[in-house]
């Protein structure tokens, strides 16, 4: 049995200070890393436990009009915030397509975003392949079964997927999280907080050594008229995304002024359909203009032995997630 010692943070100078000793790690709501405690898959000698230090709890407006979550939000208060709801109801929609309510009454903000992939060979030691528990060892997805697993930006080390909806989200709303170390603070964007796999899959952030997530900023609400949030799974709750689709627009009219679209289930990280915004932006909203701005997205995709299925159903979720943005529940095939 592993030795772990604990201690309770009373401000965030005391945390980050203790997490710096070798070993250590935060703890907030747990409902990932226990798991992975428990499985043998995450052995820290030291828990660092940060839900009690004050002023990351809330949620603020900001002086540009935009809003600061705290990291210690528990999801299921961020999803049914009064602010949140009204202004980035794509960020809400999100959260609730997330685990179950239990999980969403304990699961943190900031624990959200630090979520590690469900890659099952990852989860389960008894495998004794898998880069990113074990570097060094190989990848027992690659030839395994990888049906849930990624079509863009794998590489030979590492194929999982990010699991979280929240972060698909963020990314759709070019959101900012905010950290705090050895160094002070800094604003990561979200577009650089998770990592590629590349040839350091055990690494899933751009986090230093000890800090920590305080909040995240969410800029100025631009799409709080047209957004949508769909989640394709195996089965209708508590169930991880084979594919989702965070969309969302500004129109004039039938035009589209804006677009952001992002994808989760299919990369290590966030995945933003870049092209397929500019392909929109600017243009009446067509069916036609629609579908081959989804083709675009998914061009250069890498789909897995088990997978390819993913490339058509990328595709067709965005067609159905922007219609559904623009208010069209019923306009498509
Ligand atoms: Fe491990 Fe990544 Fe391969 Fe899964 S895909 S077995 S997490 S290295």
């Amino acid at each position: 049995m592993d030795s772990i010692s604990y201690e309770r943070a009373a401000d965030l100078n005391g945390a980050v200070r203790s997490a710096q000793q070798p070993g250590s790690m935060y703890i907030g709501g747990g409902t990932n890393l226990l798991d992975l405690m428990k499985g043998g898959v995450s052995r820290p000698v030291r828990l660092i436990d940060i839900t009690r230090i004050g002023g990351l709890d809330t949620v603020a407006t900001l002086p540009d009009g935009g809003l600061r979550i705290g990291a210690l939000v528990r999801n299921s208060d961020a999803a049914n915030h009064a602010l949140i709801r009204e202004r980035y109801p794509l960020l809400s929609q999100a959260f609730l397509a997330g685990a179950s309510p239990q999980l969403r009454n304990m699961a943190t903000v900031g624990g959200n975003l630090m979520q590690r992939t469900r890659c099952p060979y990852f989860y389960d030691t008894a495998f004794a392949q898998c880069n990113k528990r074990l570097p060094g060892s190989g990848c027992a997805a690659i030839g395994g079964l990888n049906r849930t697993h990624a079509i863009f930006g794998a590489s030979p080390q590492c194929i999982a997927v990010n699991p979280s909806d929240m972060n698909v989200a963020l990314a759709a709303l070019d959101a900012v999280v905010r950290v705090s170390g050895p160094n002070g603070e800094r604003a990561v964007p979200i577009g650089e907080f998770h990592r590629l796999p590349g040839d350091r899959p055990e690494i899933d952030t751009t986090l230093q050594m000890a800090e920590l997530i305080t909040a995240v900023d969410l800029p100025p609400p631009l799409f709080s008229e047209h957004a949508h949030y769909l989640k394709v799974r195996d089965r209708a709750s508590y169930a991880f995304a084979l594919v989702s689709v965070a969309a969302a627009l500004q129109m004039d009219g039938n035009t589209v002024k804006h677009a952001r679209i992002a994808l989760g289930g299919v990369a290590h990280k966030p995945w933003r359909a870049s092209t397929a915004e500019q392909m929109l932006t600017g243009h009446p909203l067509s069916d036609a203009n629609l579908r081959e701005a989804a083709s675009a997205a998914v061009s250069d995709a890498r789909p897995q032995r088990d997978n390819a299925f993913k490339v058509e159903l990328a595709q067709r979720a965005i067609v159905r997630a922007v219609h559904q943005a623009a208010g069209r529940g019923g306009d498509f095939a």
